[in-house]
């Protein structure tokens, strides 16, 4: 029978690849028009623009072995970003030499690449699951999901969920009512979750009609309201003549203006150009996107949940292992051989 992975992030995607490579038929369902989750570049003209993951690193063997498949086949690309950071209003060039990788054409590349030919159902966001004990002599029964529009899915074998906590408490909660069997072992769950585990992040992008005179492609911004600054035409395969700046809110100033305009979130964004690179800049055009879960609360840590062998039920994502996409991909391999190891 088949597994069910919801999200396709680069932790579903890893998750998905992992079981068809185990040969277990899988389906993936993602909320989105697109996949890759928080590893988003949106189509503005002939160009892409990097909104969410910036660059990816690969710390680990495995990682590192799925980034020479990515390479060979043509869909990641080396960043040689020159480095600053701004820091005691300073800009100084940074010693950071991590070699940095993005999608190619787009972010959402590698994502694609790891999901090939897997069933994959697209702006199919699951509000509601059902599990219904599986008859050991019929075999009926499994995973039942449903979506926005109460279109029900499976039965699948087994499932793995790898959405931003306070959305996979969401749907946890649709799944026992108090009495029925299950509810105890889920209640435990999301009694681990850390819902606050995932900040948010204001992006902006501004494209100027002048280049800034600086030699930096990309700034870590140690203090104020930006958190990182990219010259998103530095990066390899992201065809722009025009000069575009991404501007990313550090979650201090992201909470404090959730609710803000994206207009004023712009405005504060060249005010910060501005001010960093004591030059004065003049927009042409502005793309805004609002992340609610995006990168690590660093005052947090999350345990992953354990693997509930009865339901066959596991949990992925970045935020179980620390961020990142390295983590995300991890986690979701190590979900998949969860899975892979029961049935
Ligand atoms: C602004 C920003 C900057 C970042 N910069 C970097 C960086 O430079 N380097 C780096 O390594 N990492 C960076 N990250 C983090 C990186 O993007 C993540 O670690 C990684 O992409 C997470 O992958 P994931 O699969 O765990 O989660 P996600 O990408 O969030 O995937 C979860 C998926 O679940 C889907 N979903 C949610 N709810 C439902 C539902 N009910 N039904 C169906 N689908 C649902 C979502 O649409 C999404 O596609 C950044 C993230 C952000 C937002």
């Amino acid at each position: 029978m088949t597994v069910a992975v919801i999200g396709a992030g680069m932790a579903g995607a890893a998750a998905a690849n992992t079981l068809t490579m185990a040969g277990l038929p899988v389906e993936v369902f993602d909320k989105g028009r697109s996949p890759g989750g928080r590893m988003s570049s949106k189509r503005s003209g002939d160009r892409y623009l990097d909104l969410g993951a910036q660059y990816f690193t690969a710390r680990s063997a495995p990682f590192q072995q799925q980034l020479e498949h990515w390479l060979a086949e043509g869909v990641v690309n080396c960043w040689q970003a020159k480095c600053y950071k701004f820091e005691f209003g300073q800009l100084a060039s940074s010693e950071d030499l991590t070699p940095r990788f993005i999608g190619k054409p787009s972010m959402q590349a590698p994502v694609r690449s790891l999901l090939g030919n897997t069933p994959l159902r697209l702006n199919c966001r699951i509000s509601r699951l059902r599990y219904q004990q599986i008859s050991p002599a019929t075999t009926a029964g499994g995973w039942y999901l449903f979506d926005q529009h109460n279109s029900q899915f499976g039965p699948y074998q087994a499932v793995i969920l790898t959405l931003p906590p306070v959305q996979l408490q969401t749907l946890l909660a649709t799944l026992f009512q108090p009495g029925e069997s299950g509810y105890a072992d889920i209640h435990q769950l999301l009694l681990q979750l850390q819902p606050q585990i995932l900040l948010p992040c204001w992006a902006v992008n501004l494209q100027l009609t002048e280049p800034i005179q600086t030699r930096a492609d990309a700034v870590f911004v140690k203090e104020g309201n930006v958190s990182w600054l990219a010259r998103q035409n530095s990066k390899p395969g992201r065809p722009t003549a025009a000069e575009n700046w991404l501007v990313h809110f550090s979650p201090q100033c992201s909470v404090l203006h959730l609710h803000a305009r994206p207009s004023e979130l712009a405005a504060l964004a060249k005010a910060e150009l501005e001010m960093i690179f004591e030059q004065s800049v003049s927009v042409t055009d502005v793309l805004t996107h609002r992340w609610l879960y995006a990168q690590i609360n660093p005052a947090l840590t999350q345990r992953k949940p354990d693997y509930h062998q009865r339901l066959k039920l596991s949990v992925a994502g970045d935020w179980l292992m620390g961020g990142r996409v390295e983590n995300a991909y991890l986690s979701g391999v190590a979900a998949a051989n969860e899975v892979i190891a029961d049935v």
